[in-house]
């Protein structure tokens, strides 16, 4: 396997953000784009980081994406939202609905907003930590319209996408923050892709074939494999796996009631008339405000308990206990002080897109 290539992370969101904007978009939403694609990468979410840049890129070309969007009110009360993302960037419509949220739930004790037709929102539990910054707990149920990808628990056709569950809760600022942040099938579509560039192999199981077997064979999801070739799920006839059998499937299931059913986005399947043209983010988002539930000492409470899970004794060979949150938080001081690791096929590729547009590659 080829080396990485490691690139400093204020260098990489920098060359990111210079990226976007010159492909057209504003400063402030090309910067907050380099912000939160490195920030999933120094949480270790390599497959939500700066990798997506060639096919943001893209995106944004074909007007898949809009730049400079904002949020239209669609239905408004005291505690609840329904708010349309109007397909713009994901970074820059999900700070919007979630400062709306926190706005109602500072007001309120809680709040409700329900997203459609947002630009790919990347790494939920940067929403999830936003709120947090606010002093809220935060839940997002989330789903993909036209991004079919994952087989429910028995069958082999795809019927979900990969729906990611986020749940984050305030902290001190001096220990990580408790977050829970994942997609529901086994891996995510990401972790896939790098497989396929001879990565990081998937677990056995992770897919399925169309004949019912499970796999391990990215193939099953882009179909037959050209060496460095482009890698489209929609080139193959086999699935994702839910993770958690039947409890993870039926999470997805409901990920696609509440984040695109009750937002009125749309699930992610079926495609009416054929093929959809683009893919959205549909997020359902509920924010708490402990003071307005007697909890005035949460956080205290909540890191007694982090300690007490964390101190149960290590499985034969195990490391011991981690909490939700933790490891995310490790990965981050890590990159931030020696810098973010990227497969060679992604920087080059990312590099490809920086000179098309006349962006200088930093040496
Ligand atoms: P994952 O399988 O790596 O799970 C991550 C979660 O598990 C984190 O909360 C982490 O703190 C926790 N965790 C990890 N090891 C742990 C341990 N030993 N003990 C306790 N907790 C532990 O995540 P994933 O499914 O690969 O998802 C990756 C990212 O992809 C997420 O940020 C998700 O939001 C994002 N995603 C986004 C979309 C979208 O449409 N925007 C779709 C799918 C996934």
């Amino acid at each position: 396997m080829a080396q990485t290539h490691t690139v400093p992370a204020e260098t990489l969101r920098g060359f990111v953000a210079g990226i976007f904007a010159a492909a057209g978009c504003a400063e402030d939403e090309a910067a907050r784009i380099g912000r939160y694609l490195l920030s999933a990468n120094l949480a270790g979410h390599d497959s939500h980081g700066v990798i997506r840049t060639p096919r943001y890129i893209l995106w944004l070309q074909e007007g898949k994406v809009l730049p400079g969007q904002h949020l239209s009110m669609v239905s408004d009360g005291p505690v609840h939202a329904t708010v349309d993302g109007n397909f713009g960037f994901g970074q820059t419509i999900g700070p919007l609905a979630v400062d709306l949220g926190i706005a109602k739930a500072r007001a309120a004790g809680l709040s409700v907003i329900a997203l459609r037709r947002s630009g790919h929102l990347g790494r939920i539990g940067d929403w999830a930590e936003r709120a947090a910054e606010a002093g809220l707990v935060s839940l997002h149920f989330v789903n993909v319209e036209g991004g079919e990808l994952v087989a429910p628990f028995g069958g082999v056709d795809r019927r979900f996408s990969t729906n990611p569950v986020c749940i984050g809760a305030p902290g001190d600022g001096t220990r990580p923050m408790l977050l829970l942040d994942f997609a529901t099938s086994l891996v995510a579509e990401g972790k896939v892709l790098v497989a396929s560039n001879g990565g990081k192999p998937v677990p056995p199981g992770s897919l399925v074939r169309p004949d019912g077997v499970f796999t391990d064979d990215p193939a099953a999801l882009y179909g037959p494999l050209i060496p460095s070739g482009p890698r489209d799920a929609a080139g193959g006839d086999g699935a994702l796996v839910a993770f958690g059998l039947h409890k993870g499937s039926g999470l997805a299931f409901m990920c696609e009631i509440l984040a695109g059913v009750l937002s009125g986005g749309g699930t992610s399947g079926p495609v009416p008339g054929g093929k959809r043209s683009r893919i959205s983010n549909g997020m359902l988002s509920i924010y708490l405000d402990p003071t307005h539930f007697g909890a005035q000492d949460f956080v205290a409470r909540t890191y007694a308990y982090a300690d007490y899970v964390k101190a149960s004794r290590p499985v034969a060979g195990g490391a011991g206990v981690l909490v939700p949150g933790e490891t995310e938080a490790r990965t981050r001081a890590e990159r931030l002080a020696n810098g973010v690791p990227l497969q060679p096929e992604t920087w080059a590729a990312i590099c490809a897109t920086a000179r098309e547009l006349g962006v200088a590659v930093p040496g």
